[in-house]
């Protein structure tokens, strides 16, 4: 176990609003439920509405034996300032481990670890004077500016510096392995950030997770909105957004009576919220939402194995033969006891929700998943695995384009009124759990200066 310093300033939310003050937030992950828990704590009366039947989003859980596993593979980073500080808040933050993680990488049947310079240096499916190209990329992407990057994409930026031989063995496999078939439209300034948030600024990697897994972040926000008066409504996808004549917001589900609120604060994926505001009052209000902003969806299967594969927390395996992008083994960071005693890995596949392979059936994700991991590793029997899980997920990591900063919706939508979080605005930072935060954070802020 490792002891890092944290760095969890990130200042309270200062500020009150008076208590007849009605906000409704839609979507109930880990943005909308910050969200609200901030805003009931500033004295509003607060409305969490979540389109599924359970709250979490995309950091949202099952139940497997005695524990909560996360659907999908979870964890934090000691730079996730803005998170940590709500841990903080929420008196969670003595519940989080550390360990120190490590970066593999699976090319044609072999496994390489990727953490320091000398394991490149002895990276050899580059050549000599690539993988020495590599290493100065990542020192130069670690100290260079981000001007102009928004504007270039990943492929030239890094073809431009490694050379385009490394691009396709080296980072090609690192974007697919995010954005899947949709990796060359993604701006350089997506790939510099991330080069500047995983290793800490050069440190060893070094990951976190909670005791009791990311559900007791969940809950313990749950119960703290409703202590603090707040009402959350599961099953209630929110299908309409109105204005009334005396200029009091509307909010209406598929199941519920419509219902009025002084403001809104939107945590949801923002596809529906063109739909919701067209046709009434706020007709004009959508168009500043960019209609041609999509959105990357993944597939990812869990694997309960009776022993663990590789001591990496991640490999990328980029293999046309095998139907997933990458590997996480959770086991090396998380304990025995927040996984019921089994290893725990995730295969991902990151496609878009029209894309055949969404909707192809459990069964059969599955047995293809499990034909890839024997390719990986040969010597895996049938009788390792002890169950095994599909999740997917539609709507995860917007498809950004050359010039995002510029289509990015804003914070504020209507004054006073209706304000953004959504994933769509994390850019150029990494869609995490702390991006969320950090986004609500602003809305938030925004909301309480303009009451
Ligand atoms: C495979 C995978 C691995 C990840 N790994 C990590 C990681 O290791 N660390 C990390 O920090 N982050 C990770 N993330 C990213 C992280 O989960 C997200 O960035 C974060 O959960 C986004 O939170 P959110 O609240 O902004 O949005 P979401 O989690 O998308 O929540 C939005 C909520 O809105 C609801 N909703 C949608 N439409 C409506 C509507 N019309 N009305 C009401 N509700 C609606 C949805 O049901 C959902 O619950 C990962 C994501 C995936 C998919």
């Amino acid at each position: 176990m490792t002891t890092i310093p944290k760095d969890t300033n990130a200042a309270p939310v200062t500020g009150s609003l008076e208590a007849a003050s009605n906000i409704a937030v839609v979507g109930g992950g880990i943005g909308g439920l910050v969200a609200a828990y901030w805003l009931a704590k500033a004295g509003a009366r607060v409305t969490v509405y979540e389109a599924s039947d359970q709250l979490g989003g995309l950091g949202t859980f099952f139940q497997y034996r005695n524990v909560s596993l996360e659907r999908f593979y979870h964890c934090m980073l000691p730079s996730d300032r803005h998170l940590l500080g709500v841990l903080r808040e929420l008196d969670l933050e003595d519940h989080i481990y550390w360990k120190e993680t490590s970066f593999g990488f699976m090319r044609d049947g072999r496994l390489y670890g990727l953490n320091t310079p000398l394991e490149l240096l002895r990276f050899s499916p580059l050549s000599f004077v690539d993988r020495i190209r590599v290493g100065l990329t990542g020192v130069w992407g670690s100290i260079c500016s981000s001007d102009g990057l928004d504007n270039v994409t990943c492929v030239e930026w890094l073809s431009r510096l490694s050379g385009r031989r490394a691009f396709e063995t080296f980072w090609k496999p690192m974007l697919q392995a995010k954005f899947g078939d949709r990796y060359h439209e993604v701006p350089a300034l997506w790939f510099w950030t991330r080069f500047n948030r995983e290793k800490g600024g050069g440190k060893r990697e070094c990951k976190g997770y909670i005791r009791g897994g990311y559900r007791r972040i969940i809950d313990t926000l749950a119960q703290s909105i409703e202590a603090h008066g707040g009402t959350i409504k599961l099953q209630a996808p929110v299908e309409k957004l109105d204005l009334t004549a005396d200029d009091r917001l509307v909010v209406k589900t598929a199941h519920d009576n419509p219902q009025e609120f002084d403001r809104v604060v939107v945590t949801a994926p923002i596809g529906f919220l063109r739909k919701a505001m067209e046709g009434g009052q706020l007709t004009q209000v959508a168009e500043k939402i960019d209609s041609g902003i999509d959105m990357q969806g993944v597939v990812n299967a869990v694997f309960m194995l009776r022993r663990g594969f590789t001591k990496h927390y991640w490999v990328a395996a980029i293999d046309d033969e095998i139907p997933f992008q990458g590997i996480v083994e959770s086991t090396t960071l998380l304990e025995k006891a927040d996984t019921g005693g089994v290893h725990l890995i995730y295969l991902m596949n990151y496609v878009h929700r029209t894309d055949p392979r969404f909707h192809q059936s459990d069964a059969e994700i599955l047995e293809a998943y499990m034909s890839g991991l024997k390719r990986l590793f040969p010597d895996l029997q049938d009788d390792d695995v002890i169950d095994r899980f599909v999740f997917r997920a539609p709507f995860v990591e917007p498809l950004y384009t050359t010039g995002f900063q510029q289509r990015k919706p804003p914070t504020v939508l209507l004054p006073g009124k209706i304000y953004l979080a959504t994933t769509t605005q994390v850019y150029p930072e990494v869609t995490s759990w702390n991006g969320a935060v950090g986004l609500v954070r602003k809305a938030v802020d925004e909301l309480l200066l303009a009451k």
